[in-house]
């Protein structure tokens, strides 16, 4: 279970998380949808520490951090987030100078202290997974982005996370691509993989969440499953929305 209350989050002056409460079950699905500039990624980036939040509670598993305006969150606290999260980027972020299966078995043996030969295993088997097997000792640059992203995914699964997040990952891709990594992700969702996704794919979107949140302005304007989100709303600010994305 995850769950995140009052969270609060400013850059200088500009106050882009406004108090934003969540609950998202074991092996469920959440899709953040909303304008550009409504707090999406700042949200996403909460979850995993990447962004500190100035004020509200983040329960992940067994650790609850209450954040109050200090900088320095313990330790034990930001590594034990830090374990339970595994991120997928929009770029993708491999490591150019290792081959694929160097990257996913990198976190296994520094984080985790796996063996080369344990995390090289598991690293071969999640490349099958992401329909890969053959690409194993291929860099990043010889590699489409479609690829590399299902490389990003297999290196964000390797250790174990309890909650995958997903900022915009088929974004950087060309439409072609784009399909081949929705894929991976639905099959996921599908063996009950916990995940946060934030994405502008409204078909995707219905398609994979059980839950929608739709954001404005730094709040939830509205939420629920993607029937009541994507098809029923009445609220006029989501329309708005939903209509430009059509
Ligand atoms: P998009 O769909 O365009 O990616 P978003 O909904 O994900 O947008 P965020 O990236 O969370 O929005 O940004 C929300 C606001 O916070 C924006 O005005 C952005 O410029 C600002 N912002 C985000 N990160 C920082 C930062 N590190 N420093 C200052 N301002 C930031």
């Amino acid at each position: 279970m995850i769950e995140i209350a009052d969270l609060h989050k400013s850059f200088g002056t500009l106050q882009v998380l406004k108090g934003i409460d969540l609950k998202l079950e074991d092996g469920k699905v959440l899709v953040i949808i909303g304008p550009s500039g409504s707090g999406k990624t700042t949200l996403l980036r909460c979850f995993n520490l990447l962004e500190i939040p100035d004020q509200g509670t983040l329960a992940l598993g067994d650790t609850v951090i209450h954040f109050n305006g200090l900088v320095t969150i313990p330790r034990k606290a930001l590594q034990a987030v830090r374990q339970h999260t595994g991120m997928v980027f929009q770029s993708y972020n491999l490591f150019p100078h290792m081959t694929a299966i160097g990257n996913i078995m990198e976190g296994q043996v520094t984080v985790q202290k796996r063996s080369r030969d344990e995390a090289r295993k598991r690293g071969l088997q999640l490349l099958a997974k992401v329909g890969l097997a053959d690409k194993a000792d291929s860099y990043p640059h010889q590699l489409s982005g479609g690829q590399q992203q299902r490389v990003a995914i297999a290196r964000a699964m390797a250790v174990e996370p309890e909650v995958l997040l997903f900022d915009e990952p088929t974004s950087a891709l060309d439409p072609e691509l784009v399909g081949e990594v929705l894929k991976v992700i639905r099959q996921l969702a599908a063996e009950g993989m916990t995940m946060i996704i934030v994405t502008h794919e409204m078909k995707f979107a219905a398609d994979v969440a059980d839950w929608v949140i739709l954001m404005d302005e730094g709040v939830i304007l509205v939420q629920g499953t993607p029937q009541e989100v994507l098809i029923e709303t009445k609220n006029p600010r989501a329309l708005q929305f939903l209509r430009q994305t059509e």
